[in-house]
């Protein structure tokens, strides 16, 4: 018995999400020791620019973790639509996604001229 295309996907998503769920680990690892060396420095005046900097650093890390996280749903939605026998069908059209979209991204939820129709919005 040879793996069907779908169960080579899975495989392919649930090592994608592990991928992302370590990933957001260790963003949040970072965040924290970024915030608690904030809370050290506050008070100190000559530290203040660097501070700043870690600020910057902290709100571009949480959005690097919203976008994780978006990504991770994602995934676990195509997961989840390979369990229900629903994968690779465009959401906004429901015709096939072709193969080489799922090759390239394996969460894609439309066809190529869906995804762009939505974009363009
Ligand atoms: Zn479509």
């Amino acid at each position: 018995m040879s793996a069907s295309p779908s169960t080579k996907q899975k495989e392919r998503l649930i090592e994608l999400r592990a991928r992302l769920e370590n990933n957001i680990e260790h963003l949040r690892h970072d965040l924290d020791r970024a915030q608690q060396q904030l809370a050290d420095e506050a008070g100190s005046e000559d530290r203040l620019a660097e501070a700043a900097g870690l600020v910057q650093s902290r709100e571009t890390g949480v959005s690097l973790e919203e976008q994780l996280s978006t990504l991770l749903e994602r995934v676990e939605a195509a997961i989840l639509a390979i369990d229900e026998g629903r994968y690779g069908i465009c959401a906004a059209c429901g015709r096939p996604i072709p193969d080489e979209r799922l090759e390239a991204v394996p969460y894609a939820e439309r066809c190529v001229d869906c995804q762009r129709k939505k974009e363009k919005r």
